[in-house]
């Protein structure tokens, strides 16, 4: 019987990571829920970044349509002077400790959006923060947002260079973040109630020594899972994230880091296959 379980679980369709319109996404909340159902998800998280404002939509969307919806958030996040992203998964979106994490997070977002136009600006980008505002559905401005406005104003070709040219290090548009510390951030999600996830593991430019060390130091914090199945992962970085995950006891996740831009090529649900069932964070769901 247990084994019988266990199979069924590895056939579902199970998508933990996935953004609106209220963070950097393209859609709505309902279009997300509504596309996760036509994309046959069991199991669906909305998780925006630094903001759980998109979830009373998207729990009206997901009661029509009847599939289960994950209330996520995924927090940005220092560790060892880098930015992580950790996501917090079947959280109470009204907690009070979490909100005020929250609220400190989309702060330094509005400050740091300000920080960024005039750099742009110094860079000869004019209406900077005019322009991007007028893109964004909701008042929270990612890099993502300027990064669509400098390829609409002409200034770059695609969302790859734009990242490589402008927006990150010391190039113009790029700030360093001042997000709360990781371990910090994993308290937010435990006094929410909700489980901590490291999301995609391998995409933060560390060698193989330093990603065990991150695993191994955000685990010993009380990090509960990490993401083994990515949209991009390869069979080779499965094997290897379980096991590290195994060597870390942290549970394993999966998520697609759906954004809804045209020119990605994710789509909701469409993951490799699950490698371990009796290891998944849903499990206790
Ligand atoms: P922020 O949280 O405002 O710093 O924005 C980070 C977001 O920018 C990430 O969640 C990604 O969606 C997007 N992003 C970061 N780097 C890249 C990149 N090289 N290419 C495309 N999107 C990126
Ligand atoms: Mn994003
Ligand atoms: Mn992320
Ligand atoms: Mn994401």
């Amino acid at each position: 019987m247990f084994e019988i379980i266990v199979n069924i679980m590895a056939l579902m369709t199970i998508d933990l990571h996935n953004h609106s319109y209220y963070s950097d996404g393209v859609l709505s909340p309902s279009e997300v829920v509504r596309l996760a159902k036509e994309s046959n998800c069991e199991v669906f998280a909305l998780t925006d970044h630094d903001t759980t404002n998109g979830l009373d939509e998207a729990q009206q969307e997901a009661n029509n349509q009847q599939i289960k919806l994950i209330h996520g958030v995924e927090i940005s996040t220092m560790w060892s002077n880098m930015t992580l992203h950790i996501v917090g998964l079947n959280i109470d979106k009204d907690n009070p400790t979490l909100q005020a994490g929250l609220t400190q997070h989309q702060d330094f977002r509005k400050t740091r959006a300000e920080r960024m136009a005039r750099s742009l600006g110094g860079a000869g980008v004019v209406g900077a923060m005019e322009k991007t505002r007028a893109l964004a559905k909701t008042d929270m401005l990612t890099r993502t947002h300027f990064a669509q406005m400098l390829i609409q104003e002409g200034i770059c070709k695609d969302m790859k260079s734009v990242f490589r040219r402008f927006l990150t290090g010391k190039k113009p548009g790029g700030v360093s973040g001042k997000w709360a510390q990781f371990d910090e951030v994993i308290e937010w999600i435990h006094a929410a109630g909700g489980v901590a996830v490291l999301a995609h593991p391998l995409r933060y430019r560390m060698t193989q020594t330093k990603v065990q060390r991150m695993l191994s130091h955000l685990s010993n914090a009380g990090l509960d899972g990490v993401e083994v199945v990515t949209a991009h992962s390869t069979e080779v970085e499965i094997a290897l994230m379980s096991k590290w995950a195994d060597e870390y006891e942290l549970l394993y996740s999966c998520g697609s880091d759906y954004h809804g831009w045209d020119n990605q090529r994710v789509k909701i649900g469409q993951l490799k296959d699950f490698p371990n069932p009796d290891r998944a964070l849903w499990r206790k769901w």
